[in-house]
């Protein structure tokens, strides 16, 4: 290591005679990139367990709207901050995080070593968006310490408007920003877009202009509104409509399947194959606490482990190593930084986990998948962030 950056990778009894330094020895491990998050909502973290498993996901929305309503800015910031501490435990290093509350910001990334990417979240239902979507964009684009660290998230094509897409999606390429939206999460969505119908259709339509349903899936709706792009973090994409994963594809979005939220939901089977024939880089997320369901009893805990073991669960064809890929190369990629994060190599970043293992190298890939607990450690940008007690 030097500074932030890997220098060498190999056996230690290749390393060894060039090393000068002092060693720190791990023990019985495996040694692998950090973990990348690519979907998360620290502030929602302390909802864990709050918000009962919904009859639909209209009434979850307006569930987890009433409890938000509830919250002090202080909640907030403590509950992002035990955010951040749970997932370096449990070994992700990088985590793409939509905020809801943006006077978190920047105090809270000086709360932890974490390397989070911060999108803003924008909500409006009614146009026009031009003049608030520039405004919130220029506040958070003077934050200082932003440089890499932020991009734009509307939240779903049904709490924003075709307007504030358009113009959101105009600024993030001006900016080279990402950009991070749910969309084609639920049967609700695709039914107010597709059909015009169903219970988010009837709960939203004495709040939002409809005229934009009754045209095609979500995903037809952000092709229109100019939205889709390689910058572009498609959250979920759990329902597709004909040829959706071909647009996806043409376009460069990456993906990002958030598993044990998908199982809150009682979703239908995440489309993975059919989306990965298409060409589409699929990585993995969390997604946030409020939507995760108690394990034996127990309060969730945000962890890619988890989500890699739930994956598992319901795709019996997924090998540990695609889905060691999806949390790792694959989120890297999605977040435009394939050549530093994700991977152990010359001059990538220092983002570096222990995991314990003492079985045989062939066994690891699957060991690591089905690892629970705290790291041994973890590291970002060389310096030690997490080591177990
Ligand atoms: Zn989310």
């Amino acid at each position: 290591m030097r500074a932030d950056r890997i220098v060498a990778v190999g056996p230690w009894s290749d390393l060894q005679p060039h090393i000068t330094g002092p060693v720190d020895d791990l023990g019985e491990v495996v040694l692998m990139p950090g973990l990348i998050n690519a979907h998360c909502h620290l502030d929602y973290t302390a909802m864990a367990g709050k918000i009962p498993q919904p009859r639909n996901f209209a009434d979850w929305i307006k569930a987890i709207v009433a409890f938000k309503g509830q919250w002090t800015t202080a909640e907030f910031a403590e509950s992002w901050k035990m955010g951040a501490q749970m997932l370096l435990r449990t070994g992700t290093t990088t985590v793409a995080d939509v905020e809801a509350v943006p006077e978190l910001l920047p105090a809270a990334w000086e709360q932890t070593p974490l390397r989070v990417i911060s999108f803003r979240e924008l909500i409006q239902l009614k146009d026009p968006a031009e003049e608030s979507v520039k405004r919130a964009t220029s506040e958070w684009a003077s934050l200082s310490g932003s440089e890499r660290r932020v991009g734009l998230s509307p939240h779903a094509p049904y709490t924003t408007t075709a307007e504030l897409l358009s113009v959101a999606a105009h600024e993030a390429r001006k900016r080279n920003w990402l950009l991070a939206t749910h969309v084609s999460e639920s049967e609700q969505e695709f039914e107010m877009f597709l059909y015009k119908h169903g219970p988010l259709y009837d709960w939203l339509k004495s709040q939002r202009n409809m005229s934009d349903c009754g045209q095609g899936s979500p995903i037809r709706h952000l092709e229109h509104a100019d939205y889709l792009g390689e910058n572009l973090l498609a959250v979920h994409v759990n329902y597709l409509w004909r040829d959706d994963a071909a647009v996806l594809g043409k376009y460069g979005v990456s993906v990002v399947h958030c598993p044990r939220s998908h199982d809150y939901f009682r979703h239908l089977i995440f489309p993975r194959r059919e989306l990965m024939s298409a060409g589409v880089n699929v990585c993995l997320g969390t997604d946030s606490l409020a939507s995760a369901a108690r394990v034996r009893g127990k309060l969730p805990e945000l962890s890619m482990f988890a989500e890699m073991r739930t994956l598992a669960a319901r795709h019996a064809d997924a090998r540990p190593e695609e889905l060691l890929a999806m949390a790792t190369m694959n989120s890297a990629k999605a977040l435009k930084r394939e050549s530093e994060l994700g991977v152990l190599r010359e001059r990538a970043r220092a983002d570096i986990i222990a995991v314990p293992f003492a079985g045989a190298a062939e066994k690891a890939h699957e060991a690591v998948v089905n690892f629970d607990g705290p790291v041994r450690a973890s590291m970002i940008d060389g310096a030690w962030a997490f080591r177990e007690e």
